[in-house]
């Protein structure tokens, strides 16, 4: 070998492993200091130590590292980054939010009418899981036969996690035919009127039967009364019928004289004596009701049946609570408007305010109030109602005569009188039949609200 072949060698060996040199000093300049696990998954909604993702640093403490983790959110899915800080470098880790906790919810049993079907929804309460769940049966069952049959139920989240549990139906034979609630109704020649609206139906199995309604006498067109009758059949077969009289009205004639009675704040445990003086005296009347006396809610359906009107008073009549703001004020309304719905089958839109619209109560928790209100009802469809006649039973220490006195002091053509349907009212009950006498007397007759009444508006004062 030649002198310049050897010179050669050396020199190349010479520039290479100056080369590696460079290579393994700067590796050891930025090689990262922090090793992490390898597992950097975070469970949805646990509580996470990010220290924990550092197997160990080299050369120092995890003291010394501090940590962000603001970007992360345990409570979503999906990938973020976690920056460690140590001697002034910043290392970021990527981390997985992760849900892979399966549901959890407790069954119940529950009856099947023979032959029909149940939703597996029906069967588990108190589903629990941090994403959407759907709960399925594990086959197609069917009920085909009866006594107890047991089904599998999963309850899958929206990762896949699956729970699996057992429980029982019963397969009953279902003899019970649907409850049809429908009650009399009115209407104004020439006006429409929706028959469906005016009816629930109720079933022990069946979540929908089926109504039918024949109203081939109903003339919209012409006054009179007129027989509707409402058919209800179940998915098993039971039939229930109701007949009803839709009565078809005049506009009230200009010169005819009516008492409007209306009782506030019912039913309560004078409602079935105020319906005895009613119908004795064949009065209609109206009722604004509340939720408030539980035990006494099926005079609701007494009342509505013997052709008075139900209105709606608010569930609670509660002054801070449904004058609080006009969402609390509707959810209050729609509430009662429910349970009203429960007892005669459909929403009233005939309502009166607690304390009426010109009450100033209401400034007290939100002033304008009753301004918005007044208007939004009617937006809605309602109709309120204030009076233009009281008997004087919302004040205190006010004796049977001044009462009487007082209620029987217009001689308005319609007359519209505030009354009070709510326990510790006595008087009321005493002085009706006298109330309604005097103005018998003097050629009125006592109708219910309908849409031919008049609607009489008290000023707003707030
Ligand atoms: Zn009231």
């Amino acid at each position: 070998m030649n002198l310049k072949k050897k010179r050669y060698i050396w020199g190349s060996i010479a520039i290479l492993a100056g080369i590696i040199g460079i290579i393994v000093l700067y590796v050891s300049v930025t090689a990262s200091p922090l090793h992490f696990v390898s597992q950097r998954n975070i469970e949805i909604n646990s509580v996470v130590d990010f220290s924990s993702f550092v197997k160990d640093v080299k050369d120092g403490n995890l003291e010394d590292v501090t940590i962000d983790s603001s970007a992360v959110n345990v409570k979503k899915i999906g990938e973020y980054n976690v920056i460690y800080k140590y001697h002034d470098k910043e290392y970021s880790l990527k981390v997985k939010v992760v849900d892979t906790t399966p549901p959890t919810f407790d069954v119940q049993s529950k009856s099947v009418a023979l032959h029909q079907t149940i939703a597996p929804e029906q069967l588990v309460k108190n589903v629990k899981d941090s994403s959407q769940t759907q709960v399925t049966f594990a086959k197609k069952y069917t009920f085909d036969e009866l006594g107890e049959k047991e089904v599998e139920i999963i309850v899958t989240d929206e990762y896949d996690n699956q729970t699996t549990q057992k429980t029982k139906v019963k397969v009953v034979e279902d003899k019970k035919a649907p409850e049809i609630i429908v009650g009399n109704a009115s209407v104004i020649v020439g006006n429409d009127i929706d028959l469906n609206a005016l009816a629930s139906v109720k079933d022990d199995f069946d979540p929908k039967p089926t109504l039918k309604i024949e109203k081939n006498e109903l003339d919209i067109q012409k006054k009179g009364n007129y027989k509707v009758k409402y058919i209800a059949e179940d998915v098993s077969g039971n039939r229930s019928e109701k007949e009803i009289t839709i009565q078809v009205i005049d506009k009230t004639g200009e010169d005819e004289k009516v008492v409007y009675l209306t009782f506030d704040d019912g039913p309560s445990r004078y409602t079935p004596e105020v319906l005895d003086i009613l119908e004795r005296y064949h009065c209609k009347a109206a009722f604004f009701i509340t939720g408030m006396n539980s035990s006494y809610r099926k005079y609701i359906s007494t009342a509505h049946n013997q052709g008075h009107t139900i209105g709606l008073h608010t569930y609670s009549h509660s002054y801070s609570k449904v004058y609080s703001s006009t969402e609390a004020y509707f959810q209050d309304l729609e509430k009662v408007g429910q349970l009203a719905k429960d007892y005669i089958g459909f929403v009233p839109k005939y309502i009166r305010f607690p304390g009426g619209s010109s009450n100033l109560v209401s400034k007290k928790y939100t002033p304008g109030i009753m301004t918005k209100l007044s208007k939004m009802v009617e937006d809605k469809g309602y109709i309120y109602y204030d009076w233009n006649a009281e008997n004087g039973d919302g004040y205190a220490k006010m004796s049977q005569s001044e009462m009487l006195k007082r209620a029987t002091s217009s001689s308005e053509k319609k007359i519209m009188i505030l009354m009070h349907d709510a326990n510790g009212k006595q008087n009321t009950v005493d002085i009706l039949p006298k109330v309604i006498e005097h103005y018998q007397k003097k050629g009125y007759t006592f109708k219910a609200i309908d849409d031919s009444a008049i609607v009489p508006h008290q000023h707003i004062n707030n």
